[in-house]
């Protein structure tokens, strides 16, 4: 264990304890509806965790099915920086499939879990508490004869019998695990008992010192934050986390809440991350903008109002001494007002400069395009903002791939007009247009999109917002779709608000039919 010393005012030189930020976005997130992604929107979302500086991304369980495993694989040889894992069950066809994904990798790491708790043993596994730690030891033996760097985890620890969860990690760390993951699957855990627990293994399996103490904490009580701050405080030093704290049910800890915890209050927890903070806002926007699903405006540390200090006491306050009211700045957070990054007279060359100092490295094809589409938009629109420029780059890059694309829209609409809608598409190289009506422009447009393409869906949901201040702003469309109990968020930007709609519901039903080939599985 890395440690570094820090010399406090009037007080003896603490010893800093290093974490390890195991990001799980792009598989416990992933895998939960509404979020899933495609191949480039993974790979976007892995180089800028890489960019945030996690230690550990875990890029997908590559035997779920072949989007996955393609997805893991391209994330592994693409990532300098990070580690890079995949999930695997307790079995040797997961662990071999995990391995050829991540193999490429520049540090690859093999994750493979088994519930320890007698209720799974008993309805899900259905096995004795022995044959699970035979399955366990076998499993982490079959992953480091692949490699060294093997994370064992054991599925609902929390509910699990406290000796024979012990039993379990000791017996995992002999056969070679180097890092033991304690998750709170269900969200059951109290800090005060998750921190005793903690401290419990750390006592009680005589070669913990031989592995690193993970946790991985899911919100159902709104406690991941608080439960993987106690286990730092009992002896983990390494905690499982996800942007915006997305994943199963009400998701996993957040990664934004525990880093900025250790950052602002290092001074009780002893503890630091390797993390450039001020790369969070950007990449919980970036996940924001991908996904479709936005974060409460009161969300710690990335909600709209994390950092308005509205009311008058406070802000007078906040104006004399910005410590009476705050506890870390947005600029630590990397929170920035709207940059104006390029006007009307900026070139080629400006947009590919802009493009590269955000992590972009972009082909030909792809640029070409996205300054067609900037000039087009710097013709309507005095000033473009970093937003327009981010929501730009998604709407072209990340939409890949495309079973729908529109060819032409023109909608009729006012006082005493019928609403009617002539669509033209492109389904799957065919050109196909047809005519509606409906009971207004974006209902006619949805209506004729819905009688072209055959979908059986259902929108749950539809909401504009605008992406940055003033009339000539891009309206951004988000779309929620039901299909056969899956849903799926799409969204569209457009400084004409029913162009905007009618990209975001032609990207919905892309995402519907890329899900189709590629079904999501639950687990951990
Ligand atoms: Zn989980």
């Amino acid at each position: 264990m890395k440690l570094t010393s820090i010399q406090k005012d009037n007080l003896p030189a603490i010893h800093m304890e290093k974490l390890k930020i195991f990001d799980t976005t792009l598989r416990d997130g992933e895998q939960s509806p509404g979020f899933s992604m495609n191949i480039a929107e993974k790979l976007r979302m892995a180089k800028q965790l890489e960019m945030l500086g996690v230690d550990i991304i875990e890029a997908g369980f590559p035997i779920a099915s072949k989007g996955d495993f393609e997805a893991v694989k391209l994330i592994a040889e693409s990532i300098k920086r990070s580690q890079v894992t995949g999930l695997a069950r307790a079995n040797d066809n997961d662990i071999d499939r995990a391995w050829e994904a991540i193999k490429g990798a520049y540090s690859p790491r093999i994750h493979t879990f088994i519930s320890t708790s007698d209720i799974h043993l008993t309805h899900q596994l259905r096995k004795s508490r022995q044959e699970v730690l035979d399955m366990a030891v076998a499993a982490v033996k079959r992953s480091k004869s692949h490699t060294e760097n093997v994370e064992f985890s054991a599925m609902d620890a929390t509910r699990s019998d406290r000796e024979y969860l012990s039993q379990v990690i000791e017996a995992a760390i002999d056969a070679g695990a180097t890092t033991v993951n304690i998750p709170d699957t269900v969200g059951y855990a109290i800090p005060h008992e998750f921190g005793n627990l903690i401290k419990y293994i750390t006592q009680n399996v005589p070669n913990i010192d031989k592995a690193v103490i993970s946790v991985h904490c899911h919100n159902d009580l709104g406690l991941a934050t608080a439960n993987s701050i106690a286990a730092v405080l009992n002896g983990a030093r390494q905690i499982e986390c996800a942007i915006n704290g997305i994943g199963e049910r009400a998701g996993n800890t957040s990664l934004e809440e525990v880093v900025m915890t250790l950052y602002t209050r290092k001074d009780y927890v002893n503890a630091e991350t390797n993390l450039n903070t001020t790369e969070i806002y950007k990449t919980s926007r970036l996940l924001t903008r991908i996904t479709g699903v936005g974060v409460q405006p009161n969300k710690a540390i990335v909600g709209s109002n994390a950092f308005a200090h509205e009311s008058g006491i406070h802000t007078d306050g906040l104006l004399k001494d910005k410590i009476t009211y705050e506890i870390m700045t947005p600029e630590s957070v990397g929170v920035k007002k709207s940059i104006l990054v390029l006007g009307k007279h900026s070139g080629r060359h400006a947009l590919k400069e802009e493009l590269k100092t955000r992590g972009y490295e972009l082909s030909d094809e792809h640029l070409n395009k996205i300054f067609e589409r900037f000039k087009e938009l710097a013709d309507k629109k005095k000033n473009i903002f970093d937003e327009d420029v981010e929501t730009i780059v998604a709407e072209i890059v990340l939409r890949a791939p495309d079973r729908y694309k529109l060819i032409n829209l023109n909608v009729i609409s006012g006082s005493f007009d019928m609403p009617t809608a002539t669509v033209q598409m492109e389904v799957e190289g065919e050109q196909i247009k047809d005519v509606g009506t409906g009971d207004g422009p974006v209902d006619a447009a949805f209506k004729t999109i819905a009688k072209i393409t055959g979908t059986q869906s259902k929108l749950l949901k539809y909401s504009v917002d605008s992406i940055t201040g003033g009339t000539d702003a891009q309206g951004e469309v988000t779309v929620r779709l039901e299909e056969n109990d899956k849903e799926i968020v799409g969204r569209g930007a457009h400084n004409d608000i029913i162009m905007a709609s009618v990209l975001a519901y032609i990207n919905a039903l892309n995402r519907l039919a890329y899900l189709k080939q590629n079904p999501l599985k639950t687990l951990l």
